[in-house]
Parts: structure tokens; sequence; C-alpha cells
């Protein structure tokens, strides 16, 4: 038996425009991803037959095919031809779920990732981006980690200048949003100004962590407050503990401020934990930097 360990890190989203409905009713993105340290633990073990299994620490989560990281060993066993041997899949959730940080996705791009190295990478980069968008939107960047640009569904990716050295104070109310749901409410919202990325984009390239926090943006945002009135006050609580800016990433429901500073961070988690319980302070990460059990 073999086993591989593997680190699946969640994602912010400092930019996310709606850009328009395709005929398939998905809705054209433009977003810009932000990977930070705040992981999953997920650990395959290779055995000679048995199919995939899955086993994880939330007992509400499913662990049969509707779990997104046994279909991406499904996905990948299907892509590269490989004889579906044996697989069991432990997975450590610590991403809170349903919170708008990829917690599902990042698990499936991790089993991509550790099943390509364990098979002596039968997938070139270009199949392993088709595989990962065939699970998921959000499934690329989770394998490309970092920071980028996406257009499209989420599959057209650019890389970006890493984000400056900051802190990331995250809250996740008590609920989740569904993600089709947040696009319903999207949908139906009395109307709204265009928004753009520009001003993330120019903060990137600048370097200029008060540019990035100032031009943070989500057009989900206002529709998912609208129906959720905790989201706005997690938001309002970061901004009065002087987050330099505050949204809500994803679809929601968590909500994330930027600090300059790890005590002023700390000391706004602190405030945040009176109204949810799941508060983190978590950092950017650049890209392709998967922790050194993987290495
Ligand atoms: P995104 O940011 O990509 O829109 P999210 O962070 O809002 O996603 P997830 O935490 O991925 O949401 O969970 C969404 C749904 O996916 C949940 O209802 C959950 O049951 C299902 N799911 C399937 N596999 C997983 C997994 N490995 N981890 C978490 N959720 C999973």
């Amino acid at each position: 038996m073999k086993t591989f360990n593997g680190t699946a890190f969640a994602k912010l989203n400092l930019y996310l425009g709606v850009r328009g409905l395709r005929p398939d009713g998905y809705h054209e993105l433009e977003t810009v991803f932000q990977a930070v340290d705040l992981c999953d633990l997920v650990s395959l073990s290779l055995h000679r037959q048995g199919g995939v299994s899955l086993r994880c620490n939330l007992p509400y989560l499913p662990t049969d095919h509707r779990n997104l990281a046994v279909k991406a060993a499904n996905a990948f066993f299907q892509a590269s031809g490989i004889e579906n041997p044996g697989l069991h899949i432990n997975i450590k959730k610590v991403i809170p779920v349903g919170a708008g940080m990829a917690g599902g996705s990042t698990d499936a791009a991790c089993v991509l990732r550790l099943l390509n190295r364990a098979f002596g990478m039968p997938l070139c980069e270009k199949k392993l981006a088709a595989t990962a968008l065939s699970l998921g939107a959000d499934v690329p960047f989770c394998l490309h980690g970092g920071t980028a640009l996406a257009r499209g569904v989420g599959e057209k990716l650019q890389s970006q200048r890493p984000m400056p050295p900051c802190f990331l104070v995250v809250g996740k109310p008590g609920f989740s949003v569904a993600t089709k749901d947040a696009f319903a409410l999207y949908d139906n919202r009395p109307g709204g100004e265009p928004s753009t990325a520009a001003a993330v984009l120019k903060g990137l390239e600048e370097g200029d962590l008060a540019a990035i926090a100032g031009g943070l943006h989500n057009d989900l945002e206002a529709p998912v407050s609208r129906r959720y009135r905790l989201v706005g006050r997690l938001r309002t609580s970061l901004l009065d503990s002087g987050a330099l800016g505050a949204r809500m990433t994803g679809s929601g429901s968590a909500v994330f401020g930027i600090f300059e500073d790890r005590e002023q961070a700390e000391a706004a988690a602190g405030r945040l934990r009176r109204l949810c319980r799941d508060v983190f302070v978590t950092v950017p990460l650049p890209e392709r930097c998967w922790g050194k059990c993987e290495e």
C-alpha cells in the first residue's frame, strides 16, 4: 500500500463580476481568485484493487460518488485510461462547507494532482486542466493556486503578481448559501451598476495593498446580503475593526477582511467570533505552493 498526502487550499475572491447568462444556463464571470493557506488535509492510499472509497471527518458530507474528491478520482482514471486500481481517500475538512471558499473544488484538485504524481504524470497540464474543468468552474484555479484573473465560467486563467503580504480574517455564518441560490438572488435583483476588476488588478500590479482592498467587489454580495443580513453585519464588523477592505467571497456565505497587521487581524477575529463561530486568520499564498508534505 502506498500513501500520498496533500494540502488542499481554500480561495477567496478579491473581485467577482457577473458578465451574463450563457445559453447553457451558466453565468459568465470575471473574477480575481486568491489562494489562502487555510486548507483541508487529503491523503490517498493506493491498493491493488477495490474501487474508490472515501472517509471524511464531517459526517454530513457525502462519501460516495457525490463527493467531489471521488468524482475527481473517477475522472482521473477515465482521462488517463488507468484501470481503476483501489483507492482510499481520507479528508480532514478544515475549510468551512458552503462558504464560497471552494472547499469541495480544492479537494478535487488535490486528488487530481496527487493521483497524477502517484501514477508518473500520465496527464499533461492541459489535460489535467480540462479534467479539472469537467468537475467544476473553480477546480482549474485550485490546481493553479496563487493569484489569478479568471474569465468564462472560471476556466480562462491569467496569473497575476502575488498579493502583498497581509492577514485575511474570514468569518463564516452558521448557514451556507448554495451557489445556485446566490445566482438566483442575483438574477432577481432590482438592477445595479456594472462593476469592473480594474482597481484590484491595478493594485496587484503595483503591489499596493490599500488599492487592492479599496477595489474589492462582489456582484453577488448585495443580493445575498439583502436576504442574509448577517453577511452585511460581518462586513461592517471587519471594517469597524480597521480592515482596509472587506467583502463576501464567491457565492457566500463567508466574508473576509484585509489587514496589514497581525495583531489588528487577531483582534478583529475576536470581535467577529461574537457574531459567528467559524472565524479564521489566514494569509495569501503564491502559485504552486502545495506545502512541505507534498514535496
Ligand atoms: P464554491 O466556492 O466552489 O462555490 P463552496 O465553498 O461554496 O463552493 P463547498 O464547500 O465546496 O461550497 O460545498 C458545496 C457542496 O458540495 C456542499 O453541499 C457539499 O455537500 C458538496 N461537496 C461534495 N464534496 C465535497 C467536499 N469534498 N468538500 C466539501 N463539500 C463537498
